[in-house]
């Protein structure tokens, strides 16, 4: 029941935070939270407003297809002192 507390934008979130650096597609992200493909494509959507992702025309990590990914920027995203 945790994970129903969490938004799909949260679950995501989490996702590319754990595999930072790599590139998810939509779909892809939509088989491993195992929601609908156009929730999965809204909530990344959203991801946009974020400094810390971005969503760019690139090679999806898990499906190897080119199209829109999306990626957490990792440490990068936070300057080391
Ligand atoms: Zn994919």
């Amino acid at each position: 029941m945790t994970s129903r507390t969490m938004t799909l934008r949260d679950r995501i979130t989490a996702l590319l935070r754990t595999r930072t650096g790599e590139e998810f597609c939509a779909a892809c992200i939509a088989k491993m939270l195992d929601v609908r493909h156009k929730s999965a494509h809204q909530a990344a959507l959203k991801l946009e407003a974020s400094v810390a992702f971005r969503r760019q025309y690139g090679r999806c990590s898990t499906c190897g297809k080119t199209r829109l990914v999306a990626t957490a920027l990792g440490p990068t995203a936070a300057p080391p002192d």
